[in-house]
């Protein structure tokens, strides 16, 4: 089976709308058809500043709101980043052959960093992406399924496991990226221009999985639509209200023709109320679910251990492969 490999970070207490649609219900449904392995990214948590008092706890909400997402333990390895420290270990290798006005060049890093003053911003942040590429390739992983804003990160994975695989003979997979289009950039409910985003987005931006249904419906009837009334799918001209169709689809299964069809001659307030609607079915199992989850925190961790376990286990091996082929002494 072709592996795939992902990993989000623990930045938020709550997932968002944008994270479930561009990336975690694929990660979801891969596991279907590939060997799978996602991550809980708690090393790439703490590049922006962060507070140590509850890192642990949103890592746990993050594991909880995975399985409760249909992540299912039997058919896939979910573990957190700082129990497998092959991770670091070779992100030093990565960075080592990484230039540095390549990693210069990801735009992620000259946003964040902008955000923060670009003096306050920590070389973690700078050299995050190579990190993520140690992640990545530890799992040989065929696939990655991500959300458009990491289509960057992805190319430089793939160029450094090229780089290595020439300079050191052939020990990479070189992966690639699973990116959907229809829901690959789901915008700020305030600013359609932008992502929505765990750490950049207005609380009004962004829909929360954990959040109150009644919380989510307001910022529904908040959200920045365009000008004319008309319910069309244009997303240049448009994009406000073709964020939400994006999203009612998504969650509804209904095709975006359908819709736009359904909504002829109808207001965007109707549109809005029945949209805040299927947020409420679509959010409402699972934070029973995550709930459950969360409410037995020795049985979580007993869960992520194992999935730790497992994780390194492939880990290991690829590390010392890798170790080898630079040159480095076999680990003890
Ligand atoms: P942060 O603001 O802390 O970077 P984030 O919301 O970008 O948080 P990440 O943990 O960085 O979330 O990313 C997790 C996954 O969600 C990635 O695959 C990313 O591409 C995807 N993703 C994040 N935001 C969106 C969005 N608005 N639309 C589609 N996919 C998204
Ligand atoms: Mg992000």
């Amino acid at each position: 089976r072709p592996r795939v490999f992902s990993g989000i970070q623990p930045t938020a207490d709550s997932f968002h709308l944008g994270n479930y649609l561009g990336a975690l219900r694929h990660w979801v449904a891969l596991q279907d058809s590939h060997d799978a392995y996602y991550c809980v990214v708690d090393l790439h948590a703490i590049t922006a500043g962060h507070d140590p008092s509850v890192l642990k706890r949103r890592s746990r909400l993050a594991a909880a709101q995975l399985f409760a997402l249909g992540l299912d333990p039997e058919r896939s390895t979910l573990f957190v980043q700082s129990q497998v420290p092959e991770h670091s270990q070779l992100a030093w290798v990565l960075g080592c052959i990484t230039g540095f006005g390549e990693a210069g060049r990801m735009t992620q890093f000259k946003d964040k960093s902008q955000k923060q003053g670009s003096e306050r911003a920590s070389v973690g942040l700078f050299t995050y992406p190579i990190l993520q590429a140690a992640d990545i390739l530890l799992y040989q992983a065929n696939a990655v399924p991500v959300g458009e804003d990491q289509r960057q990160h992805l190319e430089l994975s793939r160029d450094l496991a090229q780089r290595f695989n020439s300079l050191f003979g052939r020990t990479f997979t070189v992966p690639s990226p699973h990116i959907v289009k229809d829901t690959a950039k789901i915008t700020d409910l305030q600013d359609p221009a932008a992502k929505m985003s765990k750490s950049s987005s207005s609380p009004a931006g962004i829909i929360d999985l954990l959040e109150e249904p009644a919380r989510s419906a307001k910022k529904i009837r908040s959200a920045v639509t365009d000008t004319g009334r008309e319910i069309v799918f244009d997303a240049e001209g448009k994009p406000g209200i073709s964020n939400l169709l994006t999203i009612y689809s998504a969650l509804s299964g209904r095709s975006i023709d359908d819709l736009v069809a359904a909504y002829d001659g109808k207001g965007y307030g109707d549109l809005k109320k029945d949209l805040a609607e299927v947020v409420r079915e679509f959010v409402t199992p699972i934070q029973e679910r995550t709930n459950a989850y969360l409410n037995d925190p020795a049985q979580l961790d007993k869960l992520l251990a194992r999935g730790a376990e497992k994780a390194r286990s492939v880990a290991a091996g690829t590390l010392r492969d890798a170790y080898e082929r630079v040159g480095f002494f076999p680990p003890v």
